[in-house]
């Protein structure tokens, strides 16, 4: 190879733009970017040796050293990890390669703060380095590759970069900063430590910088020949709750997640028994902007004896909290553990088991103590609980009660225990309707005598709730009854008066039931009375064990099949409309408008718009 001038990918240039021209808050910020690549770095050697020591070479042990050099104005961060390749380095450092750039740029444009710390949670950290270098040079040697391989990579963060061949006896990276005019402050060892200290003691590997001595006679700083170590070099997760503060939970959770904001919770457990292992999981108070993102990295680490083996191993986590970060550390799993073996492990059924437990609890806790922060976090992540419902029998009662619904009584944060406690008496069922928003959930035909009655209905507008509540039977002995499938069963909540009335009108309606079941046959299943109908003439619903139409159509919204299942007709016999039908000479066109009126209060399209505005206008023009 020979030395090149290339050009950064599009996105890149867009990154240096903004970083070097809109990140001023949390500067410092680089420091923790650069010491947590070389921590990767190192991680991904002692990974690929398990299957290839050779590639220790002489020194197995592994550390990042930090030094800067006042005169020069450089700082230098330097790995013995696994290094990289000429080509490594041109396709790792001069292009993008994970997805969310686009979404990086817009959060940055729009945040006020242009927090750089935004920067590591987009996969592109190593370009912090430019917030206070003019210049970076990168001189690295990967692993197993000869002396006279290893590569020089130097860029002034705008357009170009250059790499070359060099010869370099040390294995693993030299990430060189040149300062910018003006960041000198950070060429102070205390200013260095510090900030060492704030983002990366928990780094699991020794980070050196060299010991400094006072020079009396020049009244200043002296820097020795000798290195100490300024971390504390053991994970955060292995040490004893006991010696771990909330501060520095909360600072290990925004090295992980990269989330500005605090945790909803945590929790740090050794867990002993048939299988051992050490969990710290936390529960993010936001939702990333890539949760419905199935294939979005991040989530739970997991570590075997202290040794990093893999990020967002699902395997340790069900699907449904994938939102939960943190680190799963086991003492029993083998080191070349697999993704497809862990699906296997009865180790990590157990952990995920185990696991699973612990995050339900935490929610269980700060739905019961901190009510504001719960509806905050159901909010964000209510949606990916529910999918719980359905794949988590085991937890499903205890899941039931972490959730939240609209209903007729309160507008959000109504639990199944709030509802069993306003339950009328008499009342048996949890009744709900399922619409495509609220305002058509609260005006539905279908629950004006649960209004009248004073009985409440939960309101869902969600798009996973029907399937949801496919899985959900019942909470507490209580069924749920969806109001709008069905012939509406108040059972004791209907005195017998009501009972014998809406009898009766069965009877002496008989004739026009019969007349309008002929009439729209094509449309309708059965047409008959309800009670359910205080002021709507009409209202459809669809036969227990049928789809609702509300399915149905979000089923074909989103291009899928959906069983064609005529709706039923239920009247109201008290309605003048209803009253009028019987010996009307517009017969059949009233019967279609209440029908296509019952259709279009359900929230449906009518397939026949034409024909309604016809048969309305005839009604309107005078005979
Ligand atoms: P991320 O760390 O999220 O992958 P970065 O922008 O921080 O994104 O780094 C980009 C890539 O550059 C890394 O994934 C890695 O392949 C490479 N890299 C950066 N620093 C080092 C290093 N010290 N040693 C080896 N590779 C590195
Ligand atoms: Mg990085």
């Amino acid at each position: 190879m020979q030395k090149q001038t290339l050009s950064f990918q599009a996105e890149v240039k867009q990154i240096l733009h903004l970083v070097t021209h809109s990140l001023y808050s949390n500067k410092e910020i680089f420091l923790r970017e650069l010491v947590s690549n070389a921590s990767d770095a190192c991680d991904k050697l002692r990974f690929e040796a398990l299957d290839n020591s050779a590639l220790y070479e002489d020194q197995p042990n592994l550390e990042i050293r930090v030094s800067f050099d006042a005169a020069a104005k450089t700082i230098t961060i330097r790995d013995n990890g696994i290094g990289m390749s000429a080509e490594e380095a041109v396709a790792h450092l001069g292009t993008i390669a994970k997805s969310g750039t686009r979404e990086f740029m817009a959060k940055l444009e729009g945040d006020q703060k242009k927090d750089a710390n935004l920067i590591g949670q987009f996969g592109v950290g190593f370009y912090s380095g430019f917030i206070v270098a003019d210049r970076i040079t990168v001189e690295s040697r990967r692993a197993g590759l000869k002396p006279e391989e290893a590569v020089r990579w130097s860029s002034d963060g705008t357009g170009d970069f250059e790499v070359e061949p060099i010869t370099r006896a040390e294995r693993g990276t030299d990430v060189i900063l040149h300062l910018r005019e003006g960041e000198e402050e950070f060429l102070k060892t205390w200013k260095l430590k510090s900030i060492i200290s704030k983002y990366s003691d928990h780094i699991s590997l020794p980070i050196l910088m060299r010991k400094e001595e006072w020079d009396a006679d020049k009244a200043e700083y002296h820097l020795k020949d000798e290195w100490e170590t300024v971390n504390k070099a053991a994970a955060l997760w292995t040490r004893p709750k006991s010696e771990v503060t909330d501060a520095q939970y909360q600072e290990f959770y925004k090295q992980i997640s990269y989330d500005s904001d605090a945790p909803l919770a945590y929790t740090h457990n050794r867990v002993e028994g048939r299988t051992e292992y050490t969990q710290l999981l936390y529960i993010p108070a936001k939702a990333p902007f890539d949760l419905w993102n199935r294939d979005k990295r991040g989530g739970v680490k997991l570590y075997v004896k202290r040794v990093f083996i893999m990020d967002d191993a699902e395997a340790l986590m069900p699907v449904y909290l994938r939102f939960v970060k943190g680190v799963i550390d086991s003492a029993d799993l083998p080191l070349n553990v697999s993704r497809e073996l862990l699906q296997e492990s009865r180790d990590v059924k157990a952990i995920r088991e185990g696991s699973t437990k612990k995050v339900l609890s935490m929610l269980e806790d700060v739905a019961e103590n901190q009510k504001d922060k719960y509806a905050a976090f159901w909010k964000e992540f209510g949606p990916v609980l529910k999918e719980g419902i359905g794949e988590d029998h085991q937890n499903q009662e205890r899941l039931a009660k972490l959730l939240r619904f609209a209903s007729t009584h309160a507008d959000e944060g109504v639990s199944f225990a709030d509802y069993v406690g306003r339950m009328k008496e008499g009342q048996d069922a949890i009744y709900y309707i399922t619409a495509d928003t609220l305002t058509a959930a609260k005006n539905s035909p279908q629950i004006e005598i649960f209004r009248k009655k004073g009985i409440e209905v939960l309101l869902l507008v969600d798009r996973v709730d029907e399937w949801m509540l496919s899985h959900l039977y019942e909470y507490e002995g209580h069924s749920l009854q969806n109001i709008s499938k069905g012939a509406v069963d108040l059972g004791k909540l209907q005195d017998e008066e009501e009972k014998k009335k809406a009898e009766e009108a069965a009877t002496a309606f008989k004739p026009v039931l019969d007349r309008l079941k002929e009439t729209l046959k094509e449309r309708a299943k059965d047409v008959r009375v309800t009670t359910r109908l205080v002021d709507s003439p009409a209202c459809l619903v669809m036969e227990e064990g049928d789809m609702s139409a509300h399915l149905a159509r979000m089923l074909k919204q989103a291009g899928q099949k959906a069983p064609e299942s005529k709706p039923i007709l239920e009247v109201n016999a008290e309605h003048p409309l209803v009253k009028r039908l019987d010996g009307d000479a517009r017969f059949d066109d009233l019967a279609q408008i209440l029908f296509d009126q019952a259709w279009l209060a359900e929230g449906g399209q009518l397939e026949d718009p034409a024909s309604y505005v016809q048969r309305v206008t005839r009604l309107l023009t005078p005979a």
